[in-house]
């Protein structure tokens, strides 16, 4: 039942990324509807994830990083992350599970207000600490977490015991509806492993007869549109069986000075965790 050609599907999606992997699962749930996902960058399963996409914190490069750059004011260029490859951006990013505040839904229709996204919110998670609340889920694909204090380094220690002395709440679930103060931030990883949508939703649906994942393909009808005001010329597509070479992939040379910067931090965040990996992360939160 496998897909031959785009003509033959009955859904094709391009882009592999965040929504992409969440729209394949829920769509093939039904055995009748054939669904193609169309892919520009690398596809792994989840036993075969390079290192960089596996570990929270690394920094990631081409072929898993267009390597966007942005016009900013000043003159200046900056960086414009974007995951490239199964998982898109979910592959990539900090994994911070920050949740929407019931105020965010006022402007949306009535009908997708807060009392009907809490729902849906709640059906995505499982709430490793907080499950059994009214606003948590703890039957969803995608394991939330956070740092336990007894993890926190001294300087986290300090910090947020600086905050408390300053003023702020102490708060120990950011995803409450109403929370405010300093506290650890939800995550979703799994130790320090992120759990990209790829993991949370595709994997399980993958070797579906009804899913078929075109990957290294590259849709005329869709580019990314990430190069406000710059070169938006493609970029040479990487050779798919070869894993990416620093400074020898176009991607890759174009954003080297950023990606070497970026790895010189990262270095020095590493030492100052004393070997821990380097995803604890804290956050403030002040409502106005
Ligand atoms: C570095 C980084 C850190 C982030 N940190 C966080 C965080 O901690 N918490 C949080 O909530 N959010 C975070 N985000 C934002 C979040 O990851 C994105 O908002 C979200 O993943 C976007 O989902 P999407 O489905 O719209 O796009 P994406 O997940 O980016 O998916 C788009 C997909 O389409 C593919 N594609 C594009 N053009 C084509 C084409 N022409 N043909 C074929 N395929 C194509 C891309 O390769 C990509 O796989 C972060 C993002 C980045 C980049």
């Amino acid at each position: 039942m496998g897909v031959r050609s785009v003509a033959s599907a009955d859904v094709v999606m391009v882009g592999a990324g965040s929504a992409g992997c969440v729209l394949a699962a829920r769509l093939s749930e039904d055995p009748e509807r054939t669904v193609l996902l169309l892919e520009a960058g690398p596809d792994h399963r989840e036993v075969d994830l390079p290192e960089e996409l596996r570990t929270l914190s690394r920094p990631v490069a081409w072929p898993y990083n267009w390597g966007d750059r942005v016009a900013s004011t000043g003159g200046r260029e900056l960086n414009y992350a974007r995951g490239r490859g199964v998982g898109g951006s979910s592959a990539t990013n900090g994994a911070v599970a920050l949740r929407p505040e019931p105020e965010d839904f006022d402007a949306w229709p009535r009908e997708l207000g807060w009392d009907r996204m809490l729902a849906y919110l709640n059906r995505v998670e499982n709430d490793l600490d907080f499950g059994a609340e009214a606003y948590h889920g703890d039957a969803g694909p995608i394991p939330i977490v956070r740092h336990p204090e007894a993890d926190w380094t001294s300087l986290q220690r300090g910090f947020v015991d600086g905050c408390v002395a300053a003023g702020l709440e102490f708060c120990a679930d950011h995803s409450r509806p109403g929370s405010t103060g300093v506290g650890a931030i939800p995550m979703n990883r799994r130790g320090s492993g992120r759990v990209s949508n790829a993991i949370a939703y595709l994997e399980a649906a993958r070797d579906r007869a009804n899913v078929t994942i075109w990957a290294t393909a590259m849709s005329s009808a869709a580019r990314p549109c990430h190069r406000a005001g710059l070169d938006s010329s493609p970029r040479p597509p990487a050779d798919p069986g070869r894993p990416a070479q620093p400074g020898r992939d176009a991607g890759d040379r174009d954003q080297r000075g950023t990606a070497t910067a970026d790895r010189r931090r990262q270095h020095r965040a590493d030492r100052r965790a004393s070997g821990r990996p380097g995803t604890h992360r804290l956050a403030v939160r002040r409502r106005t």
